[in-house]
């Protein structure tokens, strides 16, 4: 089976990470971008980027702010819960996230560095003044379109918008540069510079686990590749490392 030489592997690594991407938050009813029924099959990626912002700060929070509410109704799955587990149990070091939108820290997980920052907060563009996301969306059902800071700069959201730096890279690459293994979970790894990450601990020596359901540009190059449902998937690992770990 599948799921026990996944366990097998973690439980022989020393240092393993996760990379994780939109797939694992798809059972929580958050579309990913790229997958059968991502969002961008619906809008487009146009509406995400900086020049966009800039240009008509409205028109993005339009959108933006119905990304938002479906975020805050949200709650993480069983694949969250079990990598906070594999963390409990000091089998996971570091969870390196794509996502905005905080469900990993929801389910109990510590260790997370978000390289697209966070939905959950937004902040001045003029000041940096940060505010409460579901502030923000509040003022907007009210009727405040764009939300704007007492200084008057426009409010935006703590992402990564298309066209500007990722957060935390450093730093995350110096984790996978430490990492023996790394578990890429629900991610096309498409998107650069995150997709440094699974490459960087390939190419120090460390194993790379693909855990998606469509084909990825480093399948070819992975140690396993996992095509399951993450939620269903991992669930799955967690029970075999524990029975494992009571029968030694
Ligand atoms: P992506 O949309 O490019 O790829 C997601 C992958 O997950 C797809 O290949 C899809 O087949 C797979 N997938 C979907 N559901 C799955 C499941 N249940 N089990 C297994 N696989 C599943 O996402 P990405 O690689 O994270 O791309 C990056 C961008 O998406 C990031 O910039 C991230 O900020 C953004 N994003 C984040 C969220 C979120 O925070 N939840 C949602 C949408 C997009």
């Amino acid at each position: 089976m599948e799921c026990d030489k996944v366990g097998d592997m973690i439980l022989t690594s020393t240092f393993a990470i996760a990379f994780t991407g939109a797939g694992i938050s798809t059972a929580s009813g958050i579309p990913d971008f790229r997958g059968p029924n991502g969002l961008w099959k619906k809008y487009s990626p146009e509406l995400a980027t900086i020049d966009y912002f800039n240009k008509d700060p409205k028109g993005f929070w339009e959108f933006y702010s119905l990304r938002m509410r479906g975020l805050f109704t949200a709650l993480p799955n069983k694949a969250h819960y079990a990598l906070a587990e594999l963390e409990k149990l000091g089998l996971i070091k570091a969870i390196i996230t794509q996502n905005i939108d905080g469900l990993h820290q929801l389910a109990g997980s510590k260790n997370v560095i978000e390289l697209h920052g966070t939905m959950r907060k937004c902040y001045c563009v003029r000041c940096l003044k940060t505010y409460d996301s579901q502030q923000i969306l509040k003022r907007i059902d009210e009727g405040e379109l764009p939300p704007k800071c007492e200084c008057g700069g426009v409010i935006r959201p703590d992402v990564v918008l298309f066209g500007e730096p990722v957060y935390n890279i450093s730093e995350a690459i110096q984790i996978a540069r430490e990492s023996d293994l790394v578990l890429s979970i629900g991610s096309s790894l498409t998107v650069y510079p995150a997709n440094l990450i699974p490459l960087t601990v390939k190419e120090n020596g460390g194993k790379l686990i693909i855990l998606n359901a469509e084909e990825t540009p480093l399948d070819s190059i992975a140690d396993i590749v996992v095509r399951e449902r993450v939620e269903e998937f991992l669930p799955c690992v967690v029970n075999y490392i524990k029975n494992q770990t009571l029968h030694r």
